[in-house]
């Protein structure tokens, strides 16, 4: 059969470097996306919120809104099984934008001194009509753009800095405010806090984690939050897993944190929940870490 020898010599010509482990990973790799476009058209891409607080007071200032893949057979998949993936197939957009609106639709019956972050792949960074993307979202949930917060990592910055810089002049101009996202673990960080006009900085929680062992993290966190005050940007610190940390970031002057000792991400309705029992005032809204 000469269909079987010609596949039988394909094979054996193969490149040995193809070995079946990797074979398996891009079945995988395929599925994955065939499932994320599946996904898409089904709804599945849902916000968790992760709860960010006045380092001083304890108070709920805002919340990270952080992607999940609530797929029926796995349940609630981590951002790093499918953003990489969706990022690579131009999916990352629609996917933004279904759990954007949806985030957005939840927030806009919560306290009004609530703040809304959302994070921006760097692919995204890309597209011309992000700003005009956004506000379309913030025109039909009714969330106020004043109190919206986009996250950009520093490699968001690399492909294209006027691009970008374009995009975040539109956004800025509509009223929204722009953070950087994992500050520290790029290349040229002083550089991007003068070449774009940011209203938070968040220090990526590789230093934080190590904060309390490592005088060097220590010192680095330290040192990010003196030169945030001089430049009059408030620090929010990510990852904070303990009270050791908390004070310590507290102590350097930071302004707001997020992290496990605050709470872990939770879904939209367990924020509601959570914001009612602690009662109407926006004061009230104290998150104590001990039942955290
Ligand atoms: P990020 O923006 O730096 O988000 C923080 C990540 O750290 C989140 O992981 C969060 O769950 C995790 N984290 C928060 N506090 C702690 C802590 O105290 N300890 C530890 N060990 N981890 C903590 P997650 O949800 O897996 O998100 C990972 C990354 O995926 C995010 O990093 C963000 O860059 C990206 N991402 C998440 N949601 C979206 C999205 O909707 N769109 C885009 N484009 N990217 C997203
Ligand atoms: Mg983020
Ligand atoms: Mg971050
Ligand atoms: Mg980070």
């Amino acid at each position: 059969d000469i269909a079987l020898d010609r596949a039988k010599s394909t094979r054996s010509a193969r490149p040995i470097w193809f070995d079946q482990g990797m074979e398996r990973a891009l079945i995988a790799h395929s599925e994955i996306e065939q499932g994320i476009r599946h996904g898409l058209e089904h709804g599945q891409f849902i916000p968790y919120f992760e709860a960010q607080v006045d380092l001083l007071t304890g108070n709920i200032v805002g919340f990270e809104v952080l992607a999940r893949w609530d797929h029926p057979l796995s349940g609630p998949i981590e951002p790093s099984r499918f953003i990489p993936i969706a990022e690579e197939h131009g999916l990352i957009g629609r996917l933004s934008e279904q759990v954007i609106l949806n985030a957005l639709a939840q927030a806009v019956a919560w306290d009004p001194s609530i703040k809304i972050s959302v994070n921006i792949s760097p692919t995204q960074l890309t597209d011309s009509w992000l700003a005009q993307r956004i506000v379309r979202l913030l025109a039909e949930t009714g969330f106020p753009a004043e109190r919206l917060v986009v996250e950009i990592t520093e490699s968001s910055l690399f492909a294209d800095l006027d691009l970008a810089r374009t995009i975040v002049t539109s956004l800025k101009n509509q009223g929204i405010r722009l953070a950087l996202d994992d500050f520290g673990t790029g290349f040229s960080s002083l550089a991007h806090l003068r070449a774009l006009p940011f209203d938070v900085i968040k220090i990526d929680r590789s230093f934080v984690a190590t904060l309390a062992t490592d005088p060097e993290s220590a010192a680095i966190v330290r040192a990010v939050a003196t030169l945030a005050e001089a430049l009059k940007v408030p620090v929010t610190v990510e990852g904070i897993e303990d009270a050791t940390t908390h004070a310590a970031v507290a102590g350097f002057g930071c302004s707001v944190g997020q992290g496990w000792y605050f709470g872990k991400p939770i879904s939209g309705d367990q924020v509601t929940a959570m914001l009612r029992s602690r009662h109407v005032a926006p004061s009230a809204h104290k998150l104590s870490a001990h039942t955290a």
